[in-house]
């Protein structure tokens, strides 16, 4: 990634799905121009999911997602569609490749997955080269799917505009309505951001949510201070006028809040993540849940980040003493991190997400609904840490 792209997870991402030898590769070439899939002749020459991140003409960042097929019936195939499967979690639109064979029931069923995840389908004839009379196979799609498909030769790179249109209809109609300091930040506003760099910040560079932060805020136009909590004072009494917003890291919540200007509103990174990325309302909700902790509750901790555990980290370190000072030492504390995050969590008693400024608003989402599902509460960093310092009422929430 050079330093001018967009993040991977800002990014719409879209699903290529198919029966092996549908042409996905293809297509994906195609729409992207380059020849970043291997195309072979070859039934089931992609195994693992692929992802290319790259701008589209009239769809701005994307991540396109090539995938194995969705027929394969052996047992080394089995596992590649469940790989398929895995990224419905991500995708915020699919594409559905149909190659004129009359078999269709594979991707019947897979409209009945992708339906049942709410995920907006684009069907796509692809190989109209190769058809006789690709009118009438795309009315049997019809007939018997209800989708109408886009008529394409991706060989040929023809019907290609048509399916970047279609994408473009059928965006989520919330895609990109969501920013970080949305409702708690208006444009102009002097806003102070308190980032501690201590042992777990990176040398030499700030963290994502923090950099994102800073240009968000100043594309709305809004003067920045940045400070370590130390220097927060000092820039306190040297600004003419209290800001009117500060985010802090959460880390720092208690100190922030003891000694900022009653005026400011105050808030932290990790808690406009929440309503960035997640689902601030459920994460407020499901905080509670300490509440009801005992010494043989089990806690999980999602970190989206892959690193090496630090001194003092906050997810393997702060949260669960934190907890065990309230709850006892007996509470059990698993940490999941990367993509690994529990299908049954029925184990747990409260979830604890960190940020998730890694992963894409989709993922976390699917994240969220799983939990949902199993009745099981999940919150995530920047609320734990405010409603263990007992601000939670006092924060500004996205
Ligand atoms: S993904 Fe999570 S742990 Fe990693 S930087 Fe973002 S918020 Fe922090």
């Amino acid at each position: 990634m050079s330093l001018q792209d967009t993040p991977r997870a800002n990014r719409l991402h879209i699903g290529i799905f198919g029966k092996r030898n549908s042409g996905k590769s293809t297509l994906l070439n195609a729409i992207t121009g380059q020849d970043i899939a291997l195309v072979s002749e070859i039934k089931g020459t992609t195994t693992d999911p692929v992802y290319k991140a790259m701008e589209i003409h009239g769809l701005g960042p994307c991540v396109l997602i090539d995938t194995a097929g969705i027929d394969d019936e052996e047992k080394i195939g089995k596992l590649r569609v469940e790989k398929t499967k895995e990224t419905l979690d991500k995708i915020d639109v699919a594409l559905l490749v149909f190659d004129g064979d009359k078999d269709i029931e594979p991707e019947k069923q897979w409209i009945k997955l992708l339906k049942s995840k709410k995920i907006p389908i684009i069907p796509v004839l692809n190989k109209s080269d190769l058809l006789n009379d690709s009118e009438s196979v795309s009315a049997y799609i019809k007939e018997n799917t209800g989708f109408k498909p886009v008529v394409v030769s991706a060989k040929e790179k023809e019907g290609i505009p048509q399916i970047i249109n279609s994408i473009i209809r059928h965006l989520p109609e919330d895609f990109d309505a969501q920013t970080i300091t949305g409702k708690v930040v208006k444009e102009g506003d002097l806003v102070l951001l308190v980032m501690p760099q201590d042992i777990q910040a990176p040398k030499g560079r700030l963290i994502l949510p923090q950099v994102q932060t800073i240009r968000e805020l100043l594309d709305r136009k809004c003067p920045v201070v940045c400070v370590t909590t130390d220097m927060l004072e000092t820039a306190l009494k040297s600004l003419a006028r209290p800001p009117a917003v500060i985010i802090t890291d959460s880390q720092a919540f208690k100190k922030v809040y003891e000694i900022k200007p009653p005026q400011s509103k105050l808030t932290s990174f990790s808690i406009l993540f929440a309503g960035y990325k997640g689902d601030i309302d459920y994460y407020v909700k499901s905080v509670q849940a300490i509440e009801n902790l005992k010494e043989n509750s089990k806690v999980l901790i999602a970190e989206a980040c892959t690193h090496a555990p630090l001194e003092e980290d906050i997810g393997r370190e702060k949260i669960p003493k934190l907890l065990r000072q309230r709850v006892g030492e007996g509470l059990t504390v698993e940490v999941v991190s990367g993509v690994d995050f529990p299908a049954d969590l029925s184990p747990y008693d409260l979830i604890i997400h960190c940020g998730g400024c890694m992963f894409n608003r989709k993922y976390v989402l699917s994240r969220i609904e799983r939990a949902k599902n199993q009745n099981i509460p999940m919150t995530n960093y920047g609320v734990v840490l405010a409603y263990l310092a007992g601000i939670l009422d006092k924060v500004s929430l996205n």
